[in-house]
C-alpha cells in the first residue's frame, strides 16, 4: 500500500513540474500579458489529477496546444467623428479553439481592451463555452474605443468600419460574435446591417444578441444576469440556503447586473448595492431596479442620479468599498479583478455565504483562494456566467431552423443548462479529489471535452 501511494506521489510531482515547466514557457511568450497568464494559471493548476490520470493529454500536447489561439487577428479601425476629425481604433479578435464548434464569444468595446484582454477573454471562453454543452468553440473579440460620450451616430460609424474589417473573418459556421462590455443591441444592430451589406445575403446566425425583430432570442439579454442566479440558486440548495430573505450586494450596472438583480428580487432578496465604473449606490432597503433601469438603460446616466430620486439612499465615489457592506451573497458583475484579497477579508468578516461570478475573472486568485478555505460557497465565472452564451447558441440553433421559440421555452432550457453545468462541476471536483471546489470542477468539466475532441482530431 505504502508503495503504491509513493509511486502515486511521485507521478504527481512529475506532472507537477511538467505543467509549472508549461506554464513557464506560456509566460515567456507571452510576456507582460498578466491577464492572460491569470486566466492559464488558474486551469494549469486544476488540471494536475487530469493529467495524471490521462496521460494521452501530455503526449498529444495538449497544454501546449490550448494555450496558442488557433489565430488572433489584429486590425485598425479608422473612423470620423462628428467634427470631422479622422480617430483610429484597434480591433482585435481571437479565434481560440474550434474543436467543438464555431468559434463564439462576445466583442468588448472599452478603453483597456488590449491583446492580453482578448486573450484571457478568449481562452475562458473555450471553457465556459464547453460547460455549456452546447457545440460552441471559443473565440473573443473587441476594440480599445470608448463608447462613453459618443454619439449615435459615431457608434455607427466605428460599428461599421471595425465590421468591414471583422466581416472577412466570420461567419455562421466559423466565427459568431456577439455582445460584452460596451457592445450591446444597439452596436449589434449595427454591426449586422454592415455585415449584410458586405456579403449581400441574410446569415442571420453570424451574430447573436440581435434584435427581437431580425433573428434574435427572447430571453437572451436577460440570460446571463438570470444563469448566474440559476447557478447561485443551485449552489445555495445544495447547502440547504436559498436566495430567500438573504442580503445581496452586485456590482456593475450593466446588461448582466441588472437582470441578476431582478431575477434575485424575484427569488425573494433584498438586493441593497451596484455600481458603475465612477462609484456606487447603497440602498438599504432594498434597489429600486425600475430606476436603475431608467437611468442605465433608458437615459445612459451615471448611478450616481440615484441618490436624487432615493434620498434614503448614499452614494460613495470609487468602487472597491462595495464589498465593504454586510451582504450574505455577492455577485461580481463589473470587470476582471475588481474582487481581490482585502475585498475577500471584508466580505468574510461581514459572513458573506456565497459568490458567484457574473463578470468575466473578477476575482483575483488570491481572493478565490480565500472563499474556498473558508468554505465559502463560490461560483467561478466560466460557470456561473455561462448563460448568455449558452442563450446565444440557442439563437443560432433558432436561426438556423429559422424559427422562434417563446420566452418560456428559452427560459426553460437555460433553467436545465445552468443546473446540469452545476452538477457536472460538482462531479468533477468529486472525480478529481477536490470535493465542492467548483473552480477545479468547472476547470476539469470543460476541459477534459474539448481536450477529448482535439485527440479525436489529430495535430491541427
Ligand atoms: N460576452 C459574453 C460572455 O462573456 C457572451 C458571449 C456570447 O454570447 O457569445 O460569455
Amino acid at each position: 500500500m505504502k508503495v503504491i501511494e509513493k509511486v502515486d506521489e511521485t507521478q504527481i510531482q512529475i506532472v507537477k513540474d511538467y505543467v509549472n515547466h508549461k506554464f513557464k514557457i506560456v509566460e515567456e511568450r507571452n510576456a507582460g500579458e498578466l491577464e492572460f497568464q491569470q486566466a492559464v494559471k488558474e486551469v494549469f493548476d486544476s488540471l494536475v489529477p487530469v493529467l495524471v490520470k490521462n496521460p494521452v493529454y501530455i503526449k498529444q500536447g495538449i497544454l501546449e496546444r490550448i494555450v496558442e489561439p488557433e489565430r488572433l487577428i489584429h486590425f485598425r479601425v479608422p473612423w470620423v467623428d462628428d467634427e470631422g476629425n479622422v480617430k483610429v481604433n484597434r480591433g482585435f479578435r481571437v479565434q481560440f479553439n474550434s474543436a467543438i464548434g464555431p468559434y463564439k464569444g462576445g466583442l468588448r468595446f472599452h478603453p483597456s481592451v488590449n491583446a492580453s484582454i482578448i486573450k484571457f477573454l478568449g481562452f475562458e471562453q473555450i471553457l465556459k463555452n464547453s460547460l455549456t454543452g452546447q457545440p460552441i468553440g471559443g473565440g473573443k473579440g473587441g476594440s480599445d474605443f470608448d463608447p462613453k460620450g459618443k454619439s449615435d451616430l459615431e457608434i455607427m460609424r466605428f460599428c461599421q468600419s471595425f465590421m468591414t474589417e471583422l466581416s472577412k473573418h466570420i461567419g455562421p459556421d466559423t466565427d459568431v460574435p456577439a455582445g460584452d462590455i460596451g457592445v450591446g443591441a444597439r452596436e449589434i444592430g449595427y454591426m449586422f446591417g454592415q455585415y449584410k451589406k458586405l456579403r449581400g445575403a441574410y446569415e442571420a446566425g453570424v451574430l447573436t444578441g440581435k434584435g427581437i425583430n431580425y433573428g434574435g432570442s427572447l430571453g437572451r439579454t436577460e440570460a446571463t444576469g438570470y444563469g448566474l442566479v440559476y447557478f447561485v440558486d443551485e449552489m445555495l440548495k445544495g447547502k440547504g440556503l436559498s436566495f430567500n430573505n438573504n442580503t445581496v450586494v452586485i456590482s456593475g450596472s450593466g446588461n448582466v447586473s441588472i437582470y441578476a438583480m431582478q431575477k434575485a428580487i424575484q427569488l425573494g432578496a433584498k438586493v441593497v448595492a451596484c455600481s458603475d465604473s465612477s462609484g456606487y449606490i447603497y440602498h438599504k432597503s432594498g434597489i429600486n431596479l425600475d430606476t436603475v433601469k431608467q437611468l442605465k438603460e433608458v437615459e445612459s446616466k451615471r448611478i450616481s442620479e440615484y441618490v436624487a430620486i432615493h434620498p434614503d439612499a448614499i452614494y460613495v465615489e470609487g468602487c472597491a468599498g462595495i464589498w465593504s457592506l454586510p451582504c450574505d451573497i455577492a455577485l461580481p458583475c463589473a470587470t476582471q479583478n475588481e474582487l481581490d484579497k482585502e475585498a475577500a477579508n471584508l466580505l468574510l468578516s461581514n459572513g458573506v455565504k456565497a459568490v458567484g461570478e457574473g463578470a468575466n475573472m473578477p476575482s483575483t486568485q488570491e481572493a478565490i483562494d480565500l472563499f474556498i478555505d473558508q468554505g465559502v460557497l463560490f461560483g467561478p465565472a466560466k460557470a456561473a456566467n455561462a448563460g448568455g452564451v449558452s442563450v446565444s447558441a440557442l439563437e443560432m440553433a433558432q436561426n438556423s431552423a429559422r424559427l422562434a421559440w417563446t420566452a418560456q421555452e428559452v427560459d426553460t432550457k437555460l433553467q436545465e443548462i445552468m443546473k446540469n453545468i452545476y452538477r457536472e462541476c460538482v462531479k468533477s471536483s468529486e472525480e478529481y479529489g477536490a470535493p465542492g471546489n467548483l473552480v477545479v470542477g468547472a476547470n476539469i468539466a470543460g476541459f477534459v471535452k474539448v481536450a477529448d475532441a482535439m485527440v479525436s482530431q489529430g495535430v491541427v
